[in-house]
Protein backbone atom coordinates (compact mmCIF):
# COMPACT_ATOMS: atom_id res chain seq x y z
CA UNK A 1 0.00 0.00 0.00
CA UNK A 2 3.48 2.51 0.02
CA UNK A 3 2.25 5.37 -2.39
CA UNK A 4 -0.79 5.24 -1.92
CA UNK A 5 -2.60 7.75 -0.20
CA UNK A 6 -6.06 6.66 2.13
CA UNK A 7 -8.71 7.76 -0.32
CA UNK A 8 -7.11 6.13 -3.15
CA UNK A 9 -6.55 3.18 -0.62
CA UNK A 10 -10.29 3.32 -0.22
CA UNK A 11 -10.44 4.01 -4.11
CA UNK A 12 -9.00 0.53 -4.55
CA UNK A 13 -11.45 -1.14 -1.98
CA UNK A 14 -14.12 0.52 -3.70
CA UNK A 15 -12.82 -0.61 -7.15
CA UNK A 16 -13.08 -4.12 -5.99
CA UNK A 17 -16.37 -4.19 -5.22
CA UNK A 18 -17.48 -2.00 -8.33
CA UNK A 19 -15.68 -5.01 -9.81
CA UNK A 20 -18.30 -7.60 -9.06
CA UNK A 21 -21.08 -5.26 -9.68
CA UNK A 22 -19.73 -5.01 -13.09
CA UNK A 23 -19.97 -8.76 -13.11
CA UNK A 24 -23.18 -8.81 -12.07
CA UNK A 25 -24.76 -6.35 -14.56
CA UNK A 26 -22.53 -7.46 -17.87
CA UNK A 27 -22.79 -11.55 -16.33
CA UNK A 28 -25.13 -12.00 -13.47
CA UNK A 29 -26.90 -10.76 -10.80
CA UNK A 30 -24.09 -11.56 -8.02
CA UNK A 31 -22.17 -14.84 -7.41
CA UNK A 32 -22.84 -15.13 -3.36
CA UNK A 33 -19.25 -16.34 -3.42
CA UNK A 34 -17.47 -14.02 -1.07
CA UNK A 35 -14.44 -12.14 -1.49
CA UNK A 36 -12.18 -14.34 0.19
CA UNK A 37 -13.64 -17.46 -1.92
CA UNK A 38 -12.88 -15.15 -5.34
CA UNK A 39 -9.28 -14.90 -3.55
CA UNK A 40 -9.62 -11.30 -3.16
CA UNK A 41 -6.82 -10.22 -1.32
CA UNK A 42 -7.80 -6.79 0.29
CA UNK A 43 -3.88 -5.69 1.34
CA UNK A 44 -2.95 -6.06 -1.94
CA UNK A 45 -5.88 -4.99 -3.71
CA UNK A 46 -6.27 -7.99 -6.53
CA UNK A 47 -7.28 -11.44 -6.69
CA UNK A 48 -5.21 -14.58 -6.54
CA UNK A 49 -6.15 -17.86 -7.75
CA UNK A 50 -7.61 -20.29 -5.15
CA UNK A 51 -6.99 -23.69 -4.98
CA UNK A 52 -8.79 -26.41 -6.67
CA UNK A 53 -11.34 -27.55 -3.52
CA UNK A 54 -9.80 -31.69 -4.29
CA UNK A 55 -7.29 -32.76 -6.27
CA UNK A 56 -6.86 -32.43 -10.11
CA UNK A 57 -7.44 -36.18 -10.76
CA UNK A 58 -10.42 -36.34 -8.51
CA UNK A 59 -13.23 -36.49 -10.90
CA UNK A 60 -12.06 -39.13 -12.89
CA UNK A 61 -12.81 -40.73 -15.11
CA UNK A 62 -15.30 -38.15 -15.99
CA UNK A 63 -12.84 -34.77 -16.52
CA UNK A 64 -9.93 -36.37 -16.39
CA UNK A 65 -6.65 -34.74 -14.41
CA UNK A 66 -4.56 -33.18 -17.23
CA UNK A 67 -7.38 -30.98 -18.57
CA UNK A 68 -8.07 -29.89 -14.87
CA UNK A 69 -4.94 -28.61 -14.20
CA UNK A 70 -4.53 -26.80 -17.22
CA UNK A 71 -7.71 -25.80 -17.21
CA UNK A 72 -7.07 -24.14 -13.48
CA UNK A 73 -3.88 -23.38 -13.52
CA UNK A 74 -3.30 -21.54 -17.11
CA UNK A 75 -6.72 -20.66 -18.33
CA UNK A 76 -8.19 -19.74 -14.67
CA UNK A 77 -4.94 -18.17 -13.83
CA UNK A 78 -5.18 -16.23 -16.94
CA UNK A 79 -8.86 -14.41 -16.37
CA UNK A 80 -7.71 -13.89 -12.76
CA UNK A 81 -4.49 -12.15 -14.48
CA UNK A 82 -6.29 -10.53 -16.93
CA UNK A 83 -9.15 -9.00 -14.24
CA UNK A 84 -6.49 -7.64 -12.00
CA UNK A 85 -4.97 -6.21 -15.06
CA UNK A 86 -8.17 -4.48 -15.95
CA UNK A 87 -8.72 -3.43 -12.34
CA UNK A 88 -5.30 -1.14 -12.35
CA UNK A 89 -5.98 0.42 -15.47
CA UNK A 90 -9.51 1.53 -14.29
CA UNK A 91 -8.12 2.62 -10.94
CA UNK A 92 -5.74 4.68 -13.05
CA UNK A 93 -8.44 6.19 -15.27
CA UNK A 94 -10.03 6.82 -12.21
CA UNK A 95 -7.22 8.87 -10.39
CA UNK A 96 -6.13 10.71 -13.82
CA UNK A 97 -3.17 8.33 -13.91
CA UNK A 98 -4.84 6.52 -17.51
CA UNK A 99 -6.22 7.39 -20.90
CA UNK A 100 -9.95 8.12 -20.61
CA UNK A 101 -10.19 6.69 -24.00
CA UNK A 102 -9.58 3.49 -23.10
CA UNK A 103 -12.28 3.46 -20.50
CA UNK A 104 -14.50 0.98 -22.98
CA UNK A 105 -11.69 -1.27 -23.68
CA UNK A 106 -11.06 -1.84 -19.84
CA UNK A 107 -14.04 -2.14 -19.18
CA UNK A 108 -14.36 -4.96 -21.59
CA UNK A 109 -11.71 -6.74 -20.31
CA UNK A 110 -13.28 -6.35 -16.87
CA UNK A 111 -16.62 -8.34 -17.67
CA UNK A 112 -14.94 -10.89 -20.16
CA UNK A 113 -11.70 -11.48 -17.61
CA UNK A 114 -14.17 -11.33 -14.35
CA UNK A 115 -16.33 -13.33 -15.68
CA UNK A 116 -13.73 -16.03 -16.52
CA UNK A 117 -12.88 -15.85 -12.68
CA UNK A 118 -16.58 -15.53 -11.28
CA UNK A 119 -17.51 -18.42 -13.24
CA UNK A 120 -14.92 -21.18 -13.17
CA UNK A 121 -14.46 -20.14 -9.30
CA UNK A 122 -18.62 -21.26 -9.30
CA UNK A 123 -17.49 -24.15 -11.63
CA UNK A 124 -15.11 -26.02 -9.59
CA UNK A 125 -17.30 -25.69 -6.50
CA UNK A 126 -20.66 -27.23 -8.70
CA UNK A 127 -18.55 -30.61 -9.26
CA UNK A 128 -16.99 -32.89 -6.48
CA UNK A 129 -16.24 -36.54 -7.23
CA UNK A 130 -18.45 -39.33 -7.18
CA UNK A 131 -17.57 -40.96 -3.47
CA UNK A 132 -17.79 -36.89 -2.47
CA UNK A 133 -21.36 -35.84 -3.02
CA UNK A 134 -20.96 -36.00 -6.99
CA UNK A 135 -23.35 -37.14 -9.26
CA UNK A 136 -26.96 -38.37 -8.46
CA UNK A 137 -29.97 -36.49 -8.06
CA UNK A 138 -30.67 -33.58 -6.08
CA UNK A 139 -32.85 -33.69 -2.89
CA UNK A 140 -35.49 -31.59 -2.06
CA UNK A 141 -36.47 -29.12 -1.98
CA UNK A 142 -34.73 -28.40 -5.29
CA UNK A 143 -35.94 -31.48 -6.74
CA UNK A 144 -39.64 -30.43 -6.14
CA UNK A 145 -38.39 -27.28 -7.35
CA UNK A 146 -36.90 -28.75 -10.65
CA UNK A 147 -39.95 -30.45 -11.38
CA UNK A 148 -42.12 -27.49 -10.71
CA UNK A 149 -40.35 -24.94 -13.45
CA UNK A 150 -39.44 -27.81 -15.78
CA UNK A 151 -41.86 -30.35 -15.82
CA UNK A 152 -39.69 -33.38 -13.88
CA UNK A 153 -36.30 -33.50 -13.01
CA UNK A 154 -35.62 -35.63 -16.25
CA UNK A 155 -37.13 -32.71 -18.35
CA UNK A 156 -34.64 -30.09 -16.68
CA UNK A 157 -31.20 -32.62 -17.13
CA UNK A 158 -32.64 -32.83 -20.57
CA UNK A 159 -33.07 -28.99 -21.19
CA UNK A 160 -29.53 -28.45 -19.34
CA UNK A 161 -27.70 -30.52 -21.94
CA UNK A 162 -29.41 -29.35 -24.50
CA UNK A 163 -28.58 -26.16 -23.73
CA UNK A 164 -24.96 -27.22 -22.78
CA UNK A 165 -24.43 -29.00 -26.34
CA UNK A 166 -25.78 -26.40 -28.39
CA UNK A 167 -23.69 -22.99 -27.35
CA UNK A 168 -22.27 -21.83 -30.30
CA UNK A 169 -18.22 -21.81 -30.01
CA UNK A 170 -17.41 -21.25 -26.58
CA UNK A 171 -19.92 -20.62 -23.77
CA UNK A 172 -21.23 -21.57 -20.94
CA UNK A 173 -24.62 -22.91 -19.67
CA UNK A 174 -26.49 -22.27 -16.42
CA UNK A 175 -29.46 -23.25 -13.97
CA UNK A 176 -30.13 -19.77 -12.46
CA UNK A 177 -32.78 -18.25 -10.24
CA UNK A 178 -34.81 -15.51 -11.18
CA UNK A 179 -34.84 -13.42 -8.05
CA UNK A 180 -37.98 -11.40 -9.02
CA UNK A 181 -40.00 -14.35 -10.01
CA UNK A 182 -38.28 -17.21 -7.90
CA UNK A 183 -38.43 -19.31 -11.17
CA UNK A 184 -35.52 -21.84 -11.81
CA UNK A 185 -34.46 -21.37 -15.80
CA UNK A 186 -31.94 -22.81 -17.98
CA UNK A 187 -29.55 -20.49 -19.92
CA UNK A 188 -26.82 -20.22 -22.30
CA UNK A 189 -24.07 -17.66 -22.01
CA UNK A 190 -21.52 -16.75 -24.69
CA UNK A 191 -18.07 -16.27 -23.94
CA UNK A 192 -18.26 -16.17 -20.45
CA UNK A 193 -20.01 -12.97 -19.40
CA UNK A 194 -22.31 -12.19 -22.13
CA UNK A 195 -26.29 -13.33 -22.83
CA UNK A 196 -27.74 -13.82 -19.02
CA UNK A 197 -29.18 -10.44 -17.70
CA UNK A 198 -28.88 -9.04 -14.08
CA UNK A 199 -31.25 -10.30 -11.46
CA UNK A 200 -30.47 -13.97 -11.82
CA UNK A 201 -28.14 -16.35 -9.46
CA UNK A 202 -26.15 -18.42 -10.71
CA UNK A 203 -26.75 -22.56 -9.34
CA UNK A 204 -24.89 -24.68 -11.81
CA UNK A 205 -22.87 -23.97 -14.22
CA UNK A 206 -21.14 -26.19 -16.91
CA UNK A 207 -18.21 -25.03 -19.09
CA UNK A 208 -18.52 -25.84 -22.46
CA UNK A 209 -15.35 -23.89 -23.75
CA UNK A 210 -13.14 -26.70 -25.71
CA UNK A 211 -10.48 -26.12 -23.22
CA UNK A 212 -12.81 -27.54 -20.62
CA UNK A 213 -13.14 -30.78 -22.51
CA UNK A 214 -11.20 -31.36 -25.77
CA UNK A 215 -7.86 -33.52 -24.22
CA UNK A 216 -10.14 -36.05 -23.21
CA UNK A 217 -13.24 -36.07 -25.66
CA UNK A 218 -11.81 -34.07 -28.61
CA UNK A 219 -15.02 -33.05 -30.10
CA UNK A 220 -17.37 -35.02 -29.02
CA UNK A 221 -19.16 -32.27 -26.72
CA UNK A 222 -22.17 -34.26 -26.08
CA UNK A 223 -19.58 -36.97 -24.66
CA UNK A 224 -18.24 -34.52 -22.21
CA UNK A 225 -21.25 -32.93 -20.79
CA UNK A 226 -23.07 -36.42 -20.42
CA UNK A 227 -19.72 -37.23 -18.17
CA UNK A 228 -20.22 -34.08 -16.48
CA UNK A 229 -23.34 -34.78 -14.95
CA UNK A 230 -22.06 -37.54 -12.92
CA UNK A 231 -20.05 -35.12 -10.87
CA UNK A 232 -22.42 -32.32 -10.46
CA UNK A 233 -21.99 -31.50 -6.75
CA UNK A 234 -25.54 -31.14 -5.55
CA UNK A 235 -25.74 -30.64 -1.95
CA UNK A 236 -23.69 -27.37 -3.18
CA UNK A 237 -26.11 -26.32 -5.62
CA UNK A 238 -28.98 -27.01 -3.00
CA UNK A 239 -27.14 -24.62 -0.77
CA UNK A 240 -26.69 -22.08 -3.36
CA UNK A 241 -30.53 -22.43 -4.01
CA UNK A 242 -31.66 -21.58 -0.68
CA UNK A 243 -28.91 -18.89 -0.38
CA UNK A 244 -31.02 -17.37 -3.31
CA UNK A 245 -34.50 -18.25 -2.10
CA UNK A 246 -33.42 -16.40 0.96
CA UNK A 247 -32.75 -13.34 -1.04
MN1 LIG B 1 -12.93 -22.69 -18.81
Amino acid sequence: MTGMTRREAMAGTLGGAAALFALGSNAMGGSSLSGEALGWDPDRQKYTLPPLPYPADALEPFIDAETMRIHHDLHHNGYVKGLNKALEMLHAIRWEKGDPGTLQHWQRQLAFHGGGHLNHSLFWRNMAPPDQGGGGRPESPLYDILGRDFGSYDKFVWQFKQAANKVEGSGWAWLVREQTTGMLMVLQQENQQKGLFAGCVPLLGVDVWEHAYYLKYQNKRTDYVDAFMNVINWPEVSRRYLEASRG
